[in-house]
């Protein structure tokens, strides 16, 4: 008995114990729950019952210096579907590959998938969309969206840049003002039963999205417009690989436009350009090549490549002479074809030489010996000192990302063979941008500016949200060699290799270039002018490269054609008139004329007539078959390009 009352308190203690610890077992875990895993449990409740969805901001426009529009929003939407709120799985899947024009097979993928929400396809048509909407699809969400779209296509496309998936800017200007353009996305919040259905007018929060801000630029699409073409037309007349061209503001550094060509088009930055596209015709080309050919086809060259500007760079060498004063107008040089500096014979480009000739004859003549000797006199400390101030160790600075630096001797390896070849523009690089730059400051009074696109930020209100500002350094150049070198500069082009930029009634300033590409001897050329009007108050500087021109390949004779042609068309769109000098009036076909009777005339017969007088614009108005009234009247005596108004 004492023994089984024993085995019985034993029993009865074990059985106590393993509750007891089945209960602190309980007990802890319980404790874990409510302390550590709340959260977690809680979350998970509530997804079960919110689900939110965001609504996209629109992307922020940009606008040119006249407020046309570069980059804006076409509406768009986004189809995605919730397997769980799917009631007609069949007819969702005919629907939605019928209208997206998507096989059934990935659209049943997706329809099928067991997850919260499954998107079909962006970037859909608004009408296809509310087409979508009509069939009133349980489990078919379409939400809008925007898509960025380029009026434009490929104008300026390496300076604009155009933006990715997710309407994020990728390269240009969409990247730099990324922050100001993005905008700040909202949401909807909806509340689903716990199977995820979603409750019809159940308390649904919304987070207004906040479009993005307005950017507002110095680029004028009308003289991008003409830079292109011009840039266009001398690449195909002359094979060449591309040509780069910028037309900027001298006095503030703003950028008007720059031509990258061949461009691409902004609407449709994977698909390579066929001038790249045409070299690998039937290659399969793998993801790493297309990534390649897609990053030189948007690369910006005119500010991430350097080159050897050769003979415009003669514009900085003598710009140091006038400011250290070793040079006078009326110095005498003589060119025999070459120049000896230590054991190296350094040749000119004329092979017989230039003869006896004064610095003006020698800049005229672009004559590689005189500025080996002038460089010489500046040395190579001040050489450097004056490349420092013009900018010409430093990035610009413009507002696109990118932008390289240029390669320069370090200066404790420059002997008088590297001093010879570097004031003539050979044995180190520069970008384009950085020459432009540096000789705005040389021919503007010797402000050194920051070459740029943006102006201004402004709220779509239209509410100023920030004035873009640029560095500016003054007196880099003294105001007496920003006048010696603005008349010299006239000179090359009145006369001297220049004088192809030449155009009557507008005074232009410029020097040309031909710099042969490394490695030497290979007969690849780059041809350069650049140019700037008028020549005594500068308002637009440009500068052209035409890389490897096939056949003629002077600076002077394939690139000053074509900043004259740029000139001829901008100047008068910028409201500089033309003024013709005495000399001018004689010597060519410009000036005044005679307007004839036009009294009579019927519209065929004006059509011929109008081929013969030089009218700018011609207006006609009025139902009548023949010429009933004029202005200007007949025998008045107008200026070439003038306008005319016909009454019929
Ligand atoms: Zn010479």
């Amino acid at each position: 008995m004492a023994k089984n009352r024993t085995y019985n308190r034993r029993n009865i203690l074990i059985i106590i114990i393993v509750i007891l610890l089945a209960t602190m077992g309980l007990t802890g875990r319980l404790v874990y729950l409510i302390i550590f895993k709340s959260e977690d449990y809680a979350a998970r409740a509530r997804a079960l019952h919110e689900r939110e969805r965001p609504i996209k901001a629109e992307r922020g426009k940009i606008y040119d210096i006249n407020g046309v529009e570069l980059a804006t929003n076409k509406p768009v939407c986004t189809i995605s579907v919730i397997h769980s709120q799917i009631t007609e799985p069949e007819r969702v899947i005919k629907v939605l590959s019928t209208e997206l024009g998507l096989s059934e097979e990935n659209i049943r993928k997706r329809v099928e998938k067991r997850s919260s929400i499954e998107r079909v396809k962006s970037n859909v048509n608004k009408e296809i969309a509310d087409r979508i909407r009509e069939y009133k699809l349980d489990g078919v969400m379409v939400d809008e969206d925007y898509k960025r779209y380029y009026p434009y296509d490929s104008l300026a496309s390496k300076v604009i840049g155009f933006t990715g998936s997710d309407n994020q800017g990728v390269i240009g200007l969409e990247v730099k003002y990324e922050d100001y353009l993005k905008g700040i996305n909202g949401t909807i919040l909806t509340l689903t039963t716990a199977y995820g259905v979603e409750i019809e007018n159940a308390a649904e929060g919304r987070i207004t999205p906040q479009p993005g801000n307005d950017l507002y630029l110095s680029l004028d699409v009308n003289i991008q417009k003409y830079a292109e073409q011009a840039a266009y037309r001398v690449m195909e007349a002359k094979s060449a690989n591309n040509v780069k061209l910028i037309v900027m503001n001298p006095q503030n550094g703003k950028l008007y436009a720059m031509v990258n060509a061949p461009e691409f088009n902004l609407n449709d930055p994977y698909n390579l350009i066929n001038e790249i596209a045409q070299d690998y015709v039937g290659e399969n080309l793998s993801s790493e090549k297309l990534n390649e050919l897609l990053n030189g086809m948007w690369r910006n060259a005119c500010i991430s490549d350097t080159y050897e500007p050769g003979s415009a760079f003669k514009i900085i060498t003598s710009t140091a002479a006038f400011e250290e004063k070793v040079v006078d107008l009326n110095d005498r040089f003589f060119c025999p074809g070459y120049k000896r500096v230590e054991d190296r014979i350094i040749r000119c480009h004329k092979a017989g030489g230039h003869g006896s000739q004064n610095f003006v004859e020698g800049i005229q003549n672009s004559c590689n010996p005189v500025f080996m000797e002038i460089g010489a006199r500046v040395g190579v400390e001040k050489t450097y000192e004056y490349y420092r101030k013009l900018g010409l160790f430093s990035r610009t600075g413009v507002d696109i990302p990118g932008e390289a630096n240029s390669i320069m001797h370090n200066i404790d390896n420059i002997g008088a063979v590297e001093l010879a070849t570097m004031s003539f523009g050979q044995s180190f690089q520069i970008t384009p941008l950085q020459l432009l730059t540096a000789t705005s400051a040389i021919i503007n009074g010797g402000r050194l500016v920051t070459p740029h696109f943006g102006l201004e930020v402004k709220a779509p209100d239209g509410r100023i949200i920030k004035t873009l500002e640029y560095n500016t350094t003054d007196n880099v150049v003294s105001p007496e060699t920003s006048q010696i070198m603005k008349e010299l500069l006239e000179g090359v082009v009145a006369d001297g290799t220049g004088r192809r930029a030449y155009l009557p009634g507008f005074r232009v300033g410029g020097k040309t270039a031909t710099s042969e590409k490394l490695p030497r001897r290979s007969g690849k050329y780059i041809s350069s002018f650049i140019g700037f009007a008028p020549a005594d108050d500068p308002q637009v500087i440009a500068l052209i490269l035409i890389d490897e021109p096939v056949g003629i390949y002077y600076g002077g004779t394939i690139a000053a054609p074509v900043i004259a042609e740029l000139f001829d068309n901008i100047l008068p769109y910028m409201g500089i008139e033309a003024k013709y000098t005495e000399e001018e009036l004689k010597n060519y076909d410009v000036g005044t004329f005679q307007v004839p009777n036009f009294i009579g005339k019927t519209k065929k017969e004006m059509k011929d007539l109008l081929k013969i007088y030089d009218f700018g614009d011609v207006y006609s108005s009025g139902e009548g078959e023949v010429v009933t009234e004029q202005f200007p009247l007949p025998g008045d005596s107008v200026n070439r390009k003038s306008g005319l108004v016909l009454y019929y």
